[in-house]
């Protein structure tokens, strides 16, 4: 009786409402996200998880053979979880990379030094005998200024750190790189980015950009006290030379998988909502945070809405990608193949930014994101990750632009920046820093938003392009955006 009544006293409220309101998205029982939360953090194992892929597979080079078996690893877990429609999503890579070795360089003039150095991503092998040559610090990469330097970069080594990068960070992620490419095309033998990381523990830039291909010159990556010496030498007048070399194995194109699976939702026609890790890493670490902790969370989201017994209105797809590390290549080559039906993806969730305790997500304070998580603001806050956000150029340094870019609502989770960039890229992307309780909060969060969104009535509002643009100009983003869609990103 108490039902029918409620059911009356509904519809009438619903026919008295307006529109807009009759669409507000509205809350999943609160029961339910409550035991999911408690279910990943208890029953989910992420930790466990993260090890194994950290630990028992280590680093994960796109394409790699340590990449494939993450890609067998991955298919494995999800179909002994009871995961439907387990599959692989191939494209190919221009190019794939691998050190073979270390390198090695040295201080030639005004005096004789070993130097730490190891090859940049994605960099071509030295010549033999490496590359020697006259060190030209570069104050600004971007293509002018390279442009303007060329007779001073002409068979030198040129030296850049991260201060030269800004301006072309600003410029966009694009030019940044065209101004990269075009040191090459000046002349110079060989190029040493310097980017504020101690000797001994360099990090990786990936030096291509958004291309998956090799390099035009050898570019290795120099500590940092390396770099403020040869800085200051060159402030003194004092010329230095250095030689460095190092072996790379490189394979021309390589079909590299995503990998996909999906817990169905209730109702078929309701679309999915897609939650989204990347498995790729650089090898100086095992990638257990970057992007490990990620792939972590989706695999216990998925144990714990199967032991829970859940189901959502809308499917969940899960999808890892590769190639992210590249320049987003795998999740470029998603929205490249699911572009027709990109109608059906009511929302995007990405976790890339460690296994930190979260404190909430990127929306670019699209209206729709907001309103969506205002509707669980009780979970999100119970868990410390009540907060939303605006704009931040990691929206474009991670998987989470194309979708951006396609106008289907996006959600970045946003966790401690500072201790995740102090291993980020570096080889103390390991385990140990894994910190087990926070990363259950991490994938608790990810799961009852990821829930949440995949059981709301209302679909959140899709942006058309003008509209995207619009949205990213008043955060700030546009030039960037504008950048990479000049240069064939989206
Ligand atoms: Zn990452």
């Amino acid at each position: 009786m108490a039902m029918r009544k409620r059911t009356l006293a509904a519809s009438l409220t619903l026919c008295l409402l307006p529109l807009g309101a009759q669409m507000a998205p509205r809350a999943a029982p609160p029961g339910a996200l409550s035991r999911l939360a408690g279910e990943i953090i208890v029953g989910g194992r992420a930790y466990n998880y993260d090890r194994e892929l950290a630990d028992g597979i280590g680093p994960r080079l796109t394409g790699s053979a340590n990449y494939r078996r993450a890609v067998a690893w991955a298919v494995a877990q999800f179909r002994a979880l009871g995961l439907s429609d387990v599959h692989r999503e191939p494209w190919t890579i221009p190019d794939t990379w691998q050190p073979d070795g270390p390198a090695t360089a040295r201080l030639l003039a005004p005096h004789q030094q070993f130097l730490h150095l190891v090859s940049e991503g994605w960099s071509p092998s030295t010549p033999p005998g490496g590359v020697r040559g006259k060190v030209v610090y570069l104050a600004d990469v971007r293509p002018a200024a390279v442009r303007a330097a060329a007779g001073a970069i002409a068979g030198a080594i040129v030296l850049v750190d991260e201060a030269s990068l800004a301006p072309g960070f600003a410029a966009g992620q694009g030019a940044l790189f065209d101004g990269i490419r075009r040191i090459g095309e000046e002349g110079a033998r060989g190029l040493l980015f310097g980017l504020g990381v101690r000797n001994g523990a360099s990090n990786m830039f990936g030096d291509t950009g958004f291309t998956g291909t090799v390099a035009n010159l050898p570019a290795g990556n120099l500590g940092l006290e390396d770099t403020l010496l040869l800085k200051r030498l060159l402030a003194r007048g004092e010329a230095p030379v250095v030689v460095f070399s190092f072996h790379n194995r490189i394979r021309p194109r390589v079909t590299v998988n995503n990998v996909v699976a999906e817990i169905p939702g209730r109702d078929r026609g309701a679309g999915y909502v897609l939650v989204a890790a990347h498995l790729d890493s650089w090898q100086a670490g095992t990638g257990a945070q970057d992007d490990g902790t990620g792939v972590a969370s989706l695999l216990a989201i998925a144990r714990a809405i199967q032991a829970a017994g859940l189901r959502p209105r809308r499917t969940i797809r899960f999808v890892l990608f590769g190639g992210e590390e590249e320049g987003l290549l795998g999740s470029r080559a998603y929205v490249r193949r699911h572009r027709a039906g990109l109608g059906r993806c009511a929302a995007v969730l990405i976790t890339d930014n460690g296994g930190g305790a979260p404190s909430g997500w990127f929306t670019m304070h699209r209206a729709g994101e907001d309103r969506a998580l205002a509707a669980i603001a009780p979970a999100l806050d119970a868990l410390g990750a009540g907060q939303t956000y605006g704009g931040h150029d990691f929206v474009f340094s991670a998987d989470s632009a194309p979708f951006v870019a396609a106008g289907v609502p996006c959600f970045l989770l946003s966790a401690p920046m500072g201790p995740y960039l102090r291993i980020h890229h570096q080889p103390g992307d390991t385990f140990d820093k894994v910190n087990q309780r926070d990363l259950g909060i991490s994938a608790a969060v990810v799961g009852v938003t990821t829930f949440a969104l995949a059981d709301m009535p209302a679909r959140l509002p899709r942006l058309a392009p003008a509209a995207v643009a619009a949205q990213l100009k008043a955060l700030g983003l546009l030039t960037q955006y504008d950048d990479m869609k000049a240069h064939g990103i989206f």
